[in-house]
């Protein structure tokens, strides 16, 4: 039988923040009163990451190791190929994303008979000015190389249905997942939330990832 939630949440060196992101989302999810399942996906982690990642047993956890750094977009597919769940969440595991917001996500699918629901960012004043200057151009550079209208700062955390789960699980070489979501159109609402600054470590998307995203997202 299929559980209600997945949570889909890639890794990549994030040895500080991985341990207390499963502590974290477990304590979340366990008060939701749902079955759920968590896939992780080790995106080729050097760092112990992945000893930290499958630490104190958790059943309804899964990690998956992929065998190099195929990148957050890829490991993302990767880990949504592997659910199971009636609804899919992504979601970042440096803290970045409030593990508590998955609640209101998923109270949000339901209630709303909708297709995705992006939690989208409501301030970024607290980052770096390098972030939230990369960020912007990103969103408008896509806009304007292609006619995908994504939305602005809804960047990978979202919860999905199964139904749009399978249709993007049956296109079979996806660059950018994020852009799949709004160019097939699927229906969909937002919630806001506060993002947190980084529990640990430093943001893996330097401006040649971000120029290199950018440059996928638009061909
Ligand atoms: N990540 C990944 N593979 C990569 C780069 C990043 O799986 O090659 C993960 C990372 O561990 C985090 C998420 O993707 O969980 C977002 O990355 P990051 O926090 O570095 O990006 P930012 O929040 O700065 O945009
Ligand atoms: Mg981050």
């Amino acid at each position: 039988s299929r559980p209600t939630l997945t949570v889909v949440s890639p890794f990549y060196n994030e040895v500080e923040a991985i341990a207390e992101f499963c502590l974290q989302l477990r304590s979340v999810l366990d008060a939701m009163d749902v079955e759920y399942e968590v896939v992780l996906v080790d995106d080729g982690s050097t760092d112990g990451s992945w000893e930290a990642a499958t630490g104190p047993d958790w059943p309804q956890r899964t990690v998956l190791r992929l065998a190099s750094n195929a990148g957050h977009q890829a490991a993302l597919d990767a880990g949504v190929r592997h659910s199971h769940g009636d609804f899919v969440v992504t979601m970042d595991s440096d803290l970045q994303h409030p593990p508590e917001v998955v609640a209101e996500l998923l109270a949000t699918i339901r209630a709303e008979s909708v297709d995705v629901v992006y939690a989208v960012r409501s301030d970024r004043r607290e980052e770096g000015r390098f972030k939230r200057w990369s960020a912007h151009w990103y969103y408008r550079v896509v806009r304007a190389l292609t006619s995908v209208p994504i939305i602005e700062d809804a960047a990978d955390f979202r919860i999905m249905s199964r139904f749009v789960v399978d249709v993007v699980n049956a296109i079979p070489d996806k660059k950018v997942f994020r852009l799949i979501l709004p160019s097939l159109g699927f229906s969909f609402s937002t919630v806001a939330y506060k993002a947190n600054s980084r529990y640990a470590g430093e943001s893996k998307y330097s401006l040649r990832h971000m120029t290199r995203l950018a440059i996928r997202s638009s061909v």
